[in-house]
């Protein structure tokens, strides 16, 4: 994986996941590696749960953004690799899109990571990646274009 500070601007690869291709600022959360400090401390106890039912979704919804390969942790000692980490989501906030890795739930529970308040007061707010409120949310914070996560399912269909 990639290291990220976090609410730094998030930049690889190309379509979602390049910051050029929103209208509004695209931030890092949880793209924690081993050689980096993290926050630590104890996080509410819904964000793990609300967490995995977003990444089931946009597994189910957005599997063609998913990386290729699983990601294996660094904090571990065993270097564990984690199901369902090639996953990603894109969580609307206030006035930008927070991406981060779809197990930070691990690095959450098992490493004691603290993710910043304004992530977790997104993800509070997340709506289900398979609805169109989802959509309508992202829309709505990417200066009311069409977020690149649906822009190129939508191109598919004209080419
Ligand atoms: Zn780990």
């Amino acid at each position: 994986m990639v290291y990220f500070t976090d609410l730094a601007t998030f930049d690889y690869h190309s379509g979602p996941f390049s910051c050029d291709e929103w209208e509004c600022p695209l931030l890092s959360v949880g793209w924690l590696e081993k050689e980096f400090a993290f926050d630590k401390g104890p996080s509410p106890t819904w964000l793990i749960d609300r967490i995995s039912s977003i990444r089931i979704s946009t597994k189910a919804q957005f599997l063609q953004w998913a990386f290729r390969g699983l990601h294996s942790c660094t904090l571990c000692e065993k270097h564990t690799m984690l199901t369902d980490s090639h996953i990603n989501l894109f969580v609307p906030g206030v006035d930008c899109v927070y991406v981060t890795p779809g197990r930070i739930d691990h690095y959450i529970l098992e490493h004691a990571y603290k993710p910043p308040q304004v992530f977790v007061e997104a993800i509070a707010k997340c709506i289900d990646p398979k609805s169109d409120e989802y959509l309508k949310a992202l829309t709505r914070v990417n200066a009311n274009q069409v977020p690149p996560l649906f822009r190129d399912l939508s191109s598919k269909n004209t080419n």
